[in-house]
């Protein structure tokens, strides 16, 4: 049961139910070489639908493996929500490295990192509070390949852009620094440049 067709089955069944767009990278000639902007895969969440684009040089072993990283991704930024900022991206890409290998395993999958390294692409291991952030995309993704066939909640597209921020916010305060280390509304206005707290 939890081998790897299961597991692409399972991919491909959620970014269908998720309504994520699958696009190929366009591939283009400099100098009579094949470029790509797309190095290996690229989840866009700005997008309602919100868009993965990969690299049409991918092997579809790759691609699967590469998808379940971009669900890494995804399953913290909503379709339709703000695009990455670098930072942002920079601090998220080794955790999603680490916990799609994770996902990887439960599937029998034990060379996520190879076939990554392969393609060029080195995780620059995790930090301080990075251990929390992979564990919420774990158990995310995993729940929702678990039940492919149902669109997760946190693939709904985003309506309202500033609770959705202050919804993260919140989140990233859990996942940091524990529930009670520092008061929501100040987090916000950090984060966020808000003059006041909300409700949601
Ligand atoms: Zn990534």
């Amino acid at each position: 049961m939890c081998d790897e067709d299961t597991l692409r089955e399972r991919v491909y069944g959620l970014i269908d139910v998720a309504r994520f767009d699958l696009q190929k990278a366009t591939r283009f000639k400099v100098d009579g070489e094949w470029k790509c902007r797309v190095d290996v895969c690229e989840y866009i969440p700005k997008d309602n639908p919100a868009v993965i684009l990969w690299n049409p040089t991918l092997t579809d072993r790759e691609l699967l493996l590469a998808l379940v990283h971009e669900l890494t991704h995804a399953c913290l930024h909503p379709p339709g929500c703000d695009d990455f900022v670098q930072d942002e991206y920079d601090k998220e890409e080794p955790c999603s490295h680490e916990a799609a290998d994770i996902i990887c395993r439960d599937y029998g999958v034990s060379d996520f990192q190879d076939v990554m390294l392969k393609r060029g692409v080195k995780s620059e291991g995790l930090k301080g509070n990075d251990n929390e952030t992979v564990e919420v995309m774990v158990e995310r993704v995993q729940a929702a390949l678990a039940s492919s066939d149902v669109c997760p909640d946190w693939a709904t597209p985003v309506d309202d852009k500033f609770r959705w921020r202050a919804a993260k916010a919140e989140a990233g305060e859990r996942w940091r620094h524990g529930p009670t280390s520092r008061r929501r509304a100040d987090l916000q206005r950090d984060i966020y440049g808000l003059s006041r707290s909300f409700d949601f």
